[in-house]
């Protein structure tokens, strides 16, 4: 059976930040440790959510969609099957009104790298497939996770959906073997990188490691 790669839309952030550890984790599916700073971002994150459950009220998806007023919704699941690969994302916060849709994302320090912009841009194309007959405009907004400050937004275009495809062939071509991964040249992101700090990255260009495998790594 011929099944399709499934792409998540979170993994074009990661195939950005570096191609090389993007390939060892997903494709080679290698372990790679979680740092603290990921674990209490996922506890902010888990927080924030219910936050807004004690206060939301329950509706149809077709009553949200129609709202005329600035309505939210949270971690709306979505997948589609494209011709090559299935999608699928979780919207952090999807917020509308009269005339716009507003796809949020929350990071933290955020800042509007490619690929945030790309994975805001994957929940888009995945809601316009989901919801064909909706004639509201899309807007992509990256979201500090601290401050709830808007630092980035940007309308999805057809311009942002061809370069979106041209990341997922590239990324379905390294599922393939058919290209090499390309290790990130940034050091600022090698110096953050977990590989880096626990000295497991023949292609790191960050400070020389002094101690390898510090505390502050957990193996979970
Ligand atoms: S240390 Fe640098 S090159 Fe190596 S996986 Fe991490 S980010 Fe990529």
């Amino acid at each position: 059976m011929n099944l399709k790669l499934q792409i998540s839309a979170s993994w074009l952030n990661s195939h950005d930040y570096c191609e090389y550890k993007f390939h060892r984790q997903f494709v080679l599916k290698e372990y790679i440790p979680r740092t603290k700073a990921m674990v209490v971002g996922a506890e902010k994150h888990e927080q924030k959510e219910e936050k807004f459950l004690e206060v939301a009220k329950s509706s149809t998806i077709e009553e949200f969609l129609a709202s005329t007023s600035y309505t939210i919704t949270k971690e709306l699941r979505l997948e589609s099957s494209f011709e090559e690969f299935f999608l699928v994302g979780k919207i952090d916060e999807l917020g509308i009104d009269a005339k716009n849709v507003y796809i949020i994302d929350d990071k933290p320090k955020a800042k509007p790298y490619p690929g945030t912009i790309r994975q805001l841009w994957a929940y888009s194309l995945l809601f316009k497939k989901k919801f064909p007959t909706i004639q509201k405009k899309i807007f992509t907004v990256i979201r500090d996770r601290d401050s709830d400050r808007a630092v980035w937004t940007k309308t999805f275009s057809e311009d942002s959906e061809k370069n979106l495809f041209e990341v997922f062939l590239r990324i379905k071509l390294l599922f393939e073997g058919k290209i090499n991964p390309e290790p990130t040249k940034n050091p600022n992101r090698c110096n953050a990188c977990v590989l880096h700090k626990l000295d497991r990255c023949k292609y790191s260009s960050g400070n020389k490691i002094l101690q390898s495998i510090p505390a502050q790594y957990i193996q979970s």
